[in-house]
């Protein structure tokens, strides 16, 4: 029987609407306006942090010092100061996060922790007003909530699923702005709370100038410099050498710890590897591990995965790595491959490349800046009719090869709608069951056709394989005498 997914889709709108008219706005306007203001206080960050001269040693670096116009040198210095302080709030919400309490380790509920849905039960945790994190935190933090899929697969993986259950903490965070000037000010006991669980400085730039990574080869700890005037520091190109044994770490080495430490996970706990946690099981998205690509790779590529990243490796290369998977892999196991090697394209332990995350976001608030939408603009009577429409439409969009957020623009109030919605991912996911088709629709840009990754795992032409060795002599022999 072949369905076609377009009377499916009418046929439950008809249905799922009316039932879901009837039971009020999925989000309140209150939400929406507060949603508002909470990303206008992280342009205002931006705006400060940027203007603030002199905020990081190597601020001015060569490439800056040789601009002669000086408004570009203005506008790129600006950009670079905002950058390494964005890079520091990653780390800084990676050091919270691992903080955050994990789901208790459950002994008689381990089946609780494959699915999403038994965890309804487990809500044993909510935010507190003396929890809330500092803005820098805040801000990776709801970047994240919005790339709603990743979101769901870091607290499946990291075992938060309580956060999941939780949510963004809009109202408390509200509390905490003040509109005049898009101040953010919290009580004492959240910082006294986040220093004594991080041991970093509440604000951002009072952190040390450099962070300590352990060399993969000899164990010792190295303290690198977030920037150097070379452009060398952690938050840009890493490249420095371990104190004691002079190894180069850069972040290749990082990315290659990351890819080892969750092949371990998955062969050891049987955590299923980042990309694989999402399901399409009966058109409908689920949080619930994928087994095929986990158990693809610890059949077939574990060894060869696990001899790559082997610490003892002088020079460890995750583009030659998965060059060589696009090799050996058979074809139709490439997309399973890709999506699980997008993320180790960044650093950070997340299924988010968190950094792309932030100015994403950021971006499109940036460019509504000069609209300044009322609580009553989300008020309107059609709004859910047009939230549930725009859901369908991405729906639609996924059966056919994606959908087109490429640009999200925030002057529309159902993207306000949508995006605070996001701020609560439980809610969300249901939601999105009842009246979307697929993985939930977020803020995860379409896949690009200009994509690295893509063009990295193509297996090489048969006369490259020759070059390289892969191909006998005679084999070639054969091509070429079958190709006159
Ligand atoms: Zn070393
Ligand atoms: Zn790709």
């Amino acid at each position: 029987m072949v369905v076609d997914p377009e009377k499916t889709a009418a046929g439950e709108a008809s249905e799922a609407t009316p039932l879901l008219q009837k039971s009020g706005p999925v989000v309140s306007p209150q939400a929406c306006y507060q949603h508002q203001l909470l990303l206008r206080c992280f342009l205002n960050l931006k705006n400060t942090v940027s203007k603030a001269t002199g905020l990081f040693k190597a601020e001015y670096d060569y490439e800056i010092k040789s601009e002669v116009d000086p408004i570009a040198r203005q506008s790129m210095v600006e950009e670079r100061r905002w950058s390494i302080y964005t890079s520091r709030a990653v780390h800084r919400y990676s050091v919270w996060w691992a903080q955050i309490l994990a789901d208790s380790e459950m002994s008689s509920c381990e089946k609780c922790s494959i699915s999403e849905k038994p965890c309804a039960r487990h809500s044993g945790w909510s935010w507190t007003g003396d929890e809330l994190p500092p803005l820098d935190v805040l801000m990776i933090f709801h970047a994240l909530t919005l790339h709603h899929r990743s979101f769901g697969e870091d607290c499946f993986r990291h075992k938060k699923m309580a956060l999941w259950n939780e949510g963004f903490p809009l109202q408390l965070v509200s509390q905490c702005i003040e509109p005049d000037n898009l101040t953010y000010s919290c009580p004492e006991s959240c910082k006294l709370h986040f220093e004594g669980m991080t041991k970093l400085a509440w604000d951002n730039v009072d952190d040390s100038g450099g962070v300590s990574i352990e060399c993969p080869r000899c164990q010792n700890q190295t303290v690198v410099p977030w920037s150097t005037r070379r452009r060398k520091g952690l938050a840009e190109e890493l490249l420095q050498y371990c104190q004691s044994c002079k190894y180069g770490l850069g972040n290749h080495v990082l990315v290659v710890r990351k890819l080892r430490q969750d092949l371990y996970l998955l062969l050891r706990r049987d955590l299923p590897l980042p990309g694989t946690c999402w399901s399409v099981e009966e058109k409908h998205g689920i949080l619930t591990p994928n087994k095929a690509p986990n158990e693809f790779v610890k059949r077939y590529l574990m060894s060869m995965l696990l001899e790559e990243t082997r610490p003892t490796n002088l020079f460890p290369n995750i583009s030659q790595t998965i060059e060589s998977l696009g090799r050996t892999v058979v074809k139709p196991a490439l997309p399973m491959i890709h999506d699980i090697f997008e993320h180790y394209q960044y650093v950070e332990n997340s299924s988010c490349n968190l950094r792309a995350a932030v100015t994403r976001v950021l971006e499109s608030a940036s460019a509504m800046q000069d609209t300044n939408l009322s609580e009553t603009d989300f008020d309107s009577p059609h709004m859910v009719t047009q939230y549930i429409a725009f859901l369908r439409g991405q729906g639609k969009g996924f059966l056919s090869g994606g959908p087109d957020l490429s640009e999200i623009d925030l002057t529309d109030p159902t993207m306000w709608v949508w995006s605070t919605h996001l701020l609560t991912p439980r809610s969300y996911s249901e939601f999105f069951r009842r009246v979307g088709n697929g993985l939930p629709v977020d803020w995860q840009p379409p896949h690009s056709p200009k994509c690295s990754l893509c063009l990295t795992m193509r297996p090489p032409s048969f006369a490259r394989r020759f070059f390289q060795g892969l191909v006998s002599l005679s084999a070639w022999k054969e091509f070429m005498e079958a190709a006159a």
